[in-house]
């Protein structure tokens, strides 16, 4: 009782300094250790409440791909503050059943702040004309379809809630709950609540709280993103062996760092290369 008493005091302490810091960047390395050392041993809904409704994190937003595991965070989030703004990366290339999933599950939870981030035309349009540009260079793909669209609307917030989990590939593990977000300069906080949980914490949460399911799950799909970089993925297996499979390639970019002009340095398709899809 104390300690939570302390905590929040703690946490409103932390509100107050955060608020006064208006110019980037917004948070440093060492307000990230700070916050996950004041919610070392909580539980993830009391970390939420901190940064929903303390505003311990400023104003951010939840990105969500709508995927096989992403119900789990949105009712966790719907239950504090079902208004938070959910992003949702509109690349073009999606299955119909995550479009379809997306709305289910948005009025399912009663979610009411759907922000869809589009891509820019002009640059689809120079870059990426006849829509094939994940065949033959996907990092150049991500960065003009997730990349640069997310890195556009993140700098309307201070930080960012992501459902990444650390059990999910080797690159993830170890994964901290917050840390900042070196994309850019801004130095926005990138919260990831579920980096402690296990599989088997998700598929008790998802039952115990009769969530709806991504329909491809069911069909082999343990991870899942845009269409043309997806397949199944056999039992055992690194369930996001399935994306980007054949190529080096393991996140969408969205996760590591890097800058929002960087480009994989590809412009125009190689020479004699016919893309096959
Ligand atoms: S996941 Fe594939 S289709 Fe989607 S943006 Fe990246 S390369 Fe393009």
């Amino acid at each position: 009782m104390a300690e939570t008493a302390a905590r929040k005091q703690d946490a409103r302490a932390q509100g107050r300094r955060v608020d006064r810091i208006d110019t980037a960047p917004r948070f440093t390395e060492t307000d990230a250790i700070r916050l996950n050392n004041l919610f070392r041993g909580s539980d993830t809904q009391d970390m939420l409440r901190g940064v929903l409704r303390d505003r311990l994190a400023g104003d951010l937003a939840v990105v969500s791909s709508f995927g096989a595991e992403s119900a789990v965070l949105l009712h966790l989030i719907a239950q504090i503050d079902p208004a938070t703004p959910v992003l949702f990366l509109e690349t073009h290339k999606h299955f119909p059943e995550t479009v379809a999933y997306r709305d289910e599950l948005v009025a399912h939870l009663g979610l009411t702040g759907l922000q869809i981030v589009e891509p820019d035309a002009e640059v689809l349009a120079k870059k990426d004309d006849n829509g094939l540009r994940w065949s033959w260079d996907p990092d150049g793909c991500c960065e003009i379809r997730k990349v640069q669209p997310l890195a556009k609307a993140l700098l309307h917030f201070d930080a960012s809630i992501t459902g990444r989990k650390g059990f999910q590939s080797a690159t993830r593990a170890g994964l901290p709950r917050f840390e900042i977000d070196h994309s850019d300069a801004q130095g926005r906080l990138k919260i990831n609540p579920l980096a402690s949980w296990t599989k088997d914490d998700l598929e008790g949460w998802m039952d115990r709280h009769g969530l709806p399911r991504h329909p491809l799950v069911a069909l082999g799909y343990p991870s899942i993103g845009c269409a043309p970089c997806t397949s199944k993925v056999a039992p055992g297996e690194d369930p996001r062996s399935g994306r980007w499979k054949g190529w080096d390639k393991t996140e969408c970019g969205i996760h590591v760092p890097g800058s929002t002009d960087s480009s994989s340095g590809i412009d125009d398709v190689p020479p004699g290369y016919d893309p096959i899809f």
